[in-house]
This record gives structure tokens, C-alpha cells and sequence, in this order.
């Protein structure tokens, strides 16, 4: 006999995926959540991973195990590479294998990718961090330049190799260029006999007039103060022209080409929807937006087809910003809108709740908006801590990052800092994402 229950897939699960499936845990519907990855990543914290505070099953817990107990759903592991809105299927790649799984209501909730805009071969050399992989390559790549430096004798190169380049000021920079700076200044003593980490250069390029342009002044103004502090060059007005494996052109605005000559370079500029969003667009005939979000109606699905919702950072409705809680709550509202579907109920508009925006600095240092009120400093960092724990999955992952924090922030050590040479070269060996190249 044909099973009458609703299927609802999710593609994706990260926040907003794993709010939406969380949503209709006791909704009467069948759930199907895939994912590429069989982790949910808490993205925020992944520059802790890569500079070797936190490990990565700290911040990535399977997506079976959270989801362990909700009977009406289950996961697949597989990439999703088409969807077909007639006859409501997705294909999914798993390792060379299709499979294809059909829906009654389906939420596309693949997240962003890094934006190169239009210089995607910067990527060789300045890999950006967006997944537990990329993470890791960083963190290969930065230990790696400290071993590297210790063994060099020609002070030239040496310098070249303790010379870190984080590209964009907003706040994944900004938090990587602190904790880099902190890791030279404090993670690292007496650890090498050759080199002194503190003599390492830590250069925040961005291109705009401003770090962290979402915050208000007086928060900016303390983030820079901050930051200077601690070590961190900041070069704003600064375009990055050029990216190779010794350094990065840049272009200031009013000035000349330079070169700053630097081994490791991270890119946190700028961010693009996930390539489903135009694929699911060029379906429906929905509009994408120059980041390659798509639009929405005010329920979050496609007004062409309402049994489909695009939500989180792959969603463009009022401007929202891609921040987790958007896509938490964007995930969830597309869940019970279709919860209330099924009980002949009429949609209702997706209203966000603002709750705030944090940025740390480093150890004990941080910046918020939490709505009228401004929290920098000691107090900043421990709204960061608390909101954190909060918001991370899982109780065991919550204490063991309050033991690595306690390591890193009251005592001095780094102890996730195991690094291999497959981290820093399997992203060239094997092609990732490979599937997506052919794309218009
Ligand atoms: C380094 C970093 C720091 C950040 N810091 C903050 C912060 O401090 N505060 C804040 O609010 N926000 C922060 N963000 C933004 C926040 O993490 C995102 O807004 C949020 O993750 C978006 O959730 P999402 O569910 O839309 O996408 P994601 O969380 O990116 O999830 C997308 C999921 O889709 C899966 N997927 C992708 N493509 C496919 C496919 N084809 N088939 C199957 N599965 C697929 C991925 O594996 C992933 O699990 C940060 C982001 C980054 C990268």
C-alpha cells in the first residue's frame, strides 16, 4: 500500500536545515534530511578549529546522533546535484551511486560558499573557511609555517613564512587575525628554538574603509583599538589584486600596486550562495541576487512553487543578513508553514527576531549589539562565551569546549594542533566540489 504520509525533504544541515527538521519532530509527516557532510558544523567557531583551540568534533556533531531520537526522520549522506520540480524528485550523488528521493514539500537549505568574486584561482593560495576541511587546511597551513620557519636559515624566507595574511575585516576575519596574533603571542612560547613566534606579522587587508561595517562606531572604533593591541597590522582601503604562493598584491585606494610578501593567506571577503540556489531558480523562474540568493515570497517558499522553501543563507527576503540565527529561525518558519498547510491553515509572513550580533576580538576581548545596548571588552567576551555554549549542539560537545577554552584562555597551550600533510594537499588532489565546475 502507497505511504500517505507528507514527505518532507531537507536539503542541508546546517542551522537553518537542522531548526527545520528539529521543527517537525512531532509534526505527522516523514522527514528526509541530506546532507554532503554527515556532520551539522557550527561555522562560527571553525576559526577556533583551524588555530588549534577547539578539535573538530568539538563543533561537529554526526547529524544522526542530534537527530537520534526524532523517529520521523532520517538521513541520507549524499550531494545533492538536481532537482526536478515536476515530478518532485532530488538526485543525490552518494560517491558515485544516484539515488533519487521524491517530496511533497522540500526545503533547500545549502548554505553559502566562499566568494573569490570572479578570482576563484586566488583559491589555491588563499584558501577561505566555510567547512571542517577547510578548517583544517588552515590549520595545516599556519602550524605548518611556524615548523617551516624553525627550519629555515636565510632570515628573508623566514620572515615570509611568519607573515599571516587574513583577507576581510569583517567578523571572521577579525576573529582569526586576534586569534593567530594571540596563538604567536602566548599558544606558541617555548616551543621552538630557532624562531621567536612573537616576532610573527599578522596583516588584516580589507578593502573597504572599515573593519567589522556592520557594527556601530564606538564597536568598531574598540574592535580596531583592540586589535592593534594585540599585534594585528590593519591595512583598510586595501584591494587584493593578485594571490600567489609567496604573497598578495594590493592596491590601496589613492595609492600604488605593492606586494606584501607572505606564505599563509586566508580569505574571509566574501561569501555566495550555495549553486543549488540558482539551479532551483532556473527551475522555477525565481530571481537570484547578485550573491546568488534566491528570493522568496514572505513565507520563505517560491512563489512559482510554494511546496518549496528556500531558507538561511541561500535565501533573499528583506535584506536579512547571513547569520545563523536568520537561518535557524528562517528554517523553522518554513516547517511550520508547512505544518499549517497540512491543517488547512493559511501562511504566515516570516518576521525575524533580532537578537543581536557578537564579534570577539581574542582571549577576553569582544564586541555586541545586543539591541540598543553596546557590550565591548571583558564584559563583550563573556555575552560571547555564554551565547556559544547556548547555541552549540550537544551537552558533551559544550563541555569539552569549556575544558579546550579554560586550556587555551586561562592557561597558555593550544592542544588541538595535530596536523597532517593530507590536510594541506587533498584539496587540489581531489577536486572538491568538482560536481558544481560546469555550472553557468
Ligand atoms: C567562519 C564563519 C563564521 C561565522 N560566524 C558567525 C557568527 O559569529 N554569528 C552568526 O550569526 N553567523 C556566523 N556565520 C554565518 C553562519 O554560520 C551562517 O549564516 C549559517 O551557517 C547559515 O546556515 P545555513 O543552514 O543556511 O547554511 P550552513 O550552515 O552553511 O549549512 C549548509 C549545509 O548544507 C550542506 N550542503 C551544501 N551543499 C549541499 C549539497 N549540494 N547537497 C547536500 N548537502 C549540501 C552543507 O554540508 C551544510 O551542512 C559564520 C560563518 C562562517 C563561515
Amino acid at each position: 500500500m502507497e505511504n500517505q504520509t507528507h514527505r518532507v525533504v531537507i536539503i542541508g544541515c546546517g542551522f537553518a536545515g537542522l531548526a527545520a527538521a528539529q521543527e517537525l519532530r512531532s509534526a505527522p509527516v516523514d522527514v528526509t534530511v541530506i546532507d554532503r557532510t554527515n556532520h551539522h558544523l557550527f561555522q562560527p567557531l571553525l576559526y577556533q578549529v583551524a588555530t588549534g583551540i577547539l578539535s573538530e568534533g568539538d563543533i561537529a556533531p554526526p547529524i544522526r546522533e542530534v537527530l537520534r531520537r526524532q523517529r520521523n526522520a532520517r538521513v541520507l549522506l549524499g550531494d545533492v546535484v538536481g532537482i526536478d520540480v515536476e515530478t518532485r524528485t532530488v538526485a543525490v550523488d552518494r560517491f558515485g551511486s544516484k539515488q533519487t528521493v521524491s517530496y511533497d514539500s522540500l526545503i533547500v537549505a545549502t548554505g553559502a560558499t566562499q566568494s573569490y568574486f570572479g578570482q576563484d584561482s586566488f583559491a589555491r593560495y588563499a584558501p577561505g573557511m566555510k567547512t571542517i576541511d577547510d578548517a583544517l587546511e588552515l590549520r595545516g597551513r599556519m602550524f605548518g609555517a611556524f615548523e617551516m620557519a624553525e627550519g629555515e636559515s636565510d632570515p628573508a624566507k623566514r620572515k615570509v613564512w611568519l607573515t599571516f595574511a587574513v583577507v576581510g575585516a569583517g567578523p571572521t576575519g577579525v576573529e582569526l587575525a586576534g586569534q593567530l596574533a594571540e596563538l604567536a603571542k602566548r599558544g606558541l612560547q617555548e616551543n621552538f628554538r630557532a624562531i621567536d613566534p612573537s616576532m610573527v606579522r599578522v596583516v588584516l587587508i580589507e578593502a573597504g574603509p572599515t573593519l567589522l561595517p556592520m557594527f556601530r562606531e564606538p564597536l568598531r572604533v574598540r574592535a580596531e583599538k583592540d586589535l592593534r593591541k594585540i599585534g594585528v597590522e590593519l591595512m583598510l582601503n586595501s584591494k587584493v589584486t593578485g594571490v600567489d604562493a609567496t604573497g598578495v598584491e594590493l592596491l590601496p585606494t589613492n595609492g600604488t600596486l605593492w606586494r606584501l610578501e607572505t606564505r599563509t593567506k586566508i580569505w574571509a571577503a566574501g561569501v555566495q550562495a550555495s549553486p543549488l540556489g540558482r539551479m532551483v531558480a532556473n527551475a522555477t523562474g525565481a530571481k537570484v541576487d547578485r550573491a546568488g540568493r534566491v528570493e522568496v515570497a514572505p513565507d520563505c517558499s517560491l512563489p512559482a512553487r510554494p511546496e518549496i522553501f528556500v531558507v538561511g543563507d541561500m535565501m533573499s527576503l528583506s535584506h536579512l543578513p547571513g547569520v545563523a540565527q536568520v537561518a535557524m529561525q528562517s528554517g523553522r518558519h518554513a516547517s511550520k508553514t508547512i505544518t499549517r498547510r497540512l491543517e488547512g491553515l493559511q501562511p504566515l509572513p516570516f518576521k525575524y527576531f533580532d537578537k543581536g550580533t557578537l564579534a570577539t576580538i581574542a582571549r577576553f576581548r569582544a564586541i555586541g549589539e545586543i539591541g540598543p545596548f553596546n557590550a565591548s571588552g571583558f564584559v563583550g567576551w563573556l555575552i560571547w562565551l555564554f551565547i556559544h555554549l547556548a547555541f552549540m549542539t550537544g551537552f558533551r560537545n559544550r563541555i569539552a569546549a569549556v575544558a579546550n577554552w579554560g586550556w587555551a584562555f586561562i592557561g597558555r597551550t593550544r592542544r588541538q594542533r595535530t596536523i597532517t600533510y593530507q590536510q594541506v594537499v587533498a584539496r587540489q588532489a581531489v577536486g572538491r566540489n568538482s560536481m558544481f565546475r560546469n555550472e553557468p
